[in-house]
This record gives C-alpha cells, structure tokens and sequence, in this order.
C-alpha cells in the first residue's frame, strides 16, 4: 500500500539557545501543504527570507551542518532534520528568530516532542522517496571514513565509529526501520571530548554551551584545579569525572550512545536529499562533512539517472 506525504496537524514553537552562536530565540514549526518540502523562515530579518533544506545549500559542516542562501545563514541543523526525517514529516516551514536552531540537550528529542505535541496529518498525495537502483560509495581513505548505500526496498543505517580512545572505542548501532527512531535513536546526545571542548572555549567557538548540551568525554587525567577552571567557565558549583571518562555525573541513556548519536546525525545530513530514501546505508566513521559530500554524489547520481532515462531512446 502507498504511504501519504505528512505535514503536522497545527503549529508548534520551541525555545532555546544555541550553541556555537549563543543566541536564544523561537522556533515555530507551521503546517505546509504537499511538495513543499522542509523550508526555514528566518523571520528577524527584513523580507524573511527562506531557504530550503537541501543539499545543495549546506554552506559550511564544521562544527555542525549549516545551510545558507544570499549571506542567510541557519546553523546546526542537523538534529532537528533528523527529528522531521524520522517521524516521517514530508512537509513543513520552520520559523526562526535566530541565526541557529536551538541546543537544547544535544539530541533529537524536543522536536521530536514538539512534532508529537503537533500531531501529525496525512495529506492528498502520494510520499515521494529517492530510490536508489545502485551502490554508490565514498570513501576517504586517508581519514578512514567510508559511506555507502545499496539498494533496498526499505531504509536502513548501519553506523560504526571509532575513536581509538579509552574511554571511546568501537562502537556499532543500527536502525532497521525509520519507525524505531523514536525509541532507539532520538534521545541520543551529541558528544565532545575535554580536550576539543577546551579548544572552543578558548576560542570562543561554543558561546551557548553549558553543560547539559553534550555528553564530554576525558580520555586523560585532569586535575581539581583543572576542573574547578571549567566549573567557573560553565557557572557550575563543580564538576566532577566519572570512573568511566564521562565528565559530570551523566548516564548514557544507552551504552553505545555517542554511535546512535553518529547515526542520528546521518539522518539529519541526508534528509537533505528532500525526500526520504530507499536503500540500507553503512558508514565507518561518519560526520557532517562526509554526510553532506555523500549526500550530493546521491543527488548528484539520481539527477544522472533521471537524465539518461530521459534522454534514452
Ligand atoms: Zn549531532
């Protein structure tokens, strides 16, 4: 049977901060009709300007996806896609009144949230999908990533990631039907090491952050003195370290997190392809800058199909 596109049944808003940016603002989801596809408004500009959630928008992936069009700049938008790829939303208009979705605690589940408080509505037309007829692979070596799509009747990731750490070794997660992100994927945080995070403070590079937006992992030893410098820089009484190399007295929700977390952030780089994908993916080391590459050799390869069978006599 053929699925319908979806957009949500009313409006939504979420507030919040951002983390690179350290700006605070709304996020207001709005219902959109068929083929509209994902778009943001940033409404605190003259003219309000929109710009599509495609791939061929990503202006920067460092630190986070960032889409742009005209100097218009959205940052960090990654969990919010994958939240909208993964409960099945086709079509939607975000709000913005700030230059960056917000942190929130680093994972998927606010919007997931808002989308549920929302409810969602079938619309008069058929779901469109991005239907993969060969394997297309990316890979660079030099940097172990490796990323690749077969074709498949159903969506599937398999991500595996390793950071040659102590406390962060090899880790594998899968999702086998979009229907499980909810459950499995959604409330998985992003994660930064003590060391990266002491690198942007010191150069400024996450205004937002506290620390409830990342679960941060020490792979050396640190001293009190050490911790009490980054209690004061976060405005915390104290902070301490986990026997396991977490910062703070966080619980992985579960023990592979930082890979479903890696997996949640596939989602959200290829909903940028506009449509959802039949195919099973795997990547080896994924992140926003291979995502996004691989995204655009799949459009890219589509846009060559369509055209040769067009073209074909
Ligand atoms: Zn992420």
């Amino acid at each position: 049977m053929s699925e319908k596109q979806k957009t949500i049944s009313k409006s939504v808003s979420i507030s919040g901060q951002g983390l690179h940016t350290g700006t605070q603002g709304i996020m207001t989801f709005r219902p959109a009709p068929a083929y509209h596809g994902i778009k943001f408004r940033r409404t605190d500009i003259e003219g309000q300007p929109i710009i599509e959630a495609h791939i061929n928008n990503v202006v920067s992936t460092e630190r986070g996806t960032t889409i742009g069009l005209n100097g218009t700049k959205i940052y960090t938008i990654e969990h919010v896609m994958a939240a909208i790829s993964g409960m099945g939303i086709d079509n939607l208009l975000i709000e913005l009144d700030m230059e960056e979705i917000p942190i929130k605690d680093g994972s998927s589940k606010y919007f997931v949230e808002a989308i549920e408080k929302a409810g969602r509505t079938e619309q008069d037309a058929e779901k469109e999908y991005i239907e993969i007829e060969e394997t297309v692979v990316f890979e660079i070596p030099e940097k172990k990533v490796k990323i690749e799509i077969v074709p498949a009747d159903e969506f599937s990731v398999t991500v595996l990631i390793d950071f040659d750490s102590r406390v962060l070794g090899e880790q594998i997660a899968r999702l086998t039907k979009i229907e499980d992100f909810k459950l499995k994927i959604a409330s998985c945080r992003t994660f930064v090491f003590l060391h990266e995070l002491e690198f942007l403070l010191k150069n400024n590079l996450i205004k937002g952050g506290d620390l409830n937006n990342a679960i941060v992992f020490v792979n050396r030893k640190v001293s009190q003195e050490e911790l009490d410098r980054l209690a004061d820089l976060f405005n915390k009484p104290r902070v301490k370290v986990k026997k396991e190399g977490i910062l703070n007295n966080l619980e992985l929700y579960f023990e592979n997190e930082p890979a479903r977390h890696k997996l949640l952030d596939v989602i959200g780089d290829l909903s940028l392809l506009g449509k959802p994908i039949k195919g099973h993916i795997t990547a080896y080391r994924p992140g926003h800058s291979v995502n996004t590459q691989f995204a655009k050799i799949i459009h890219n390869h589509q846009y060559k199909l369509e055209y040769d069978k067009r073209t074909a006599i």
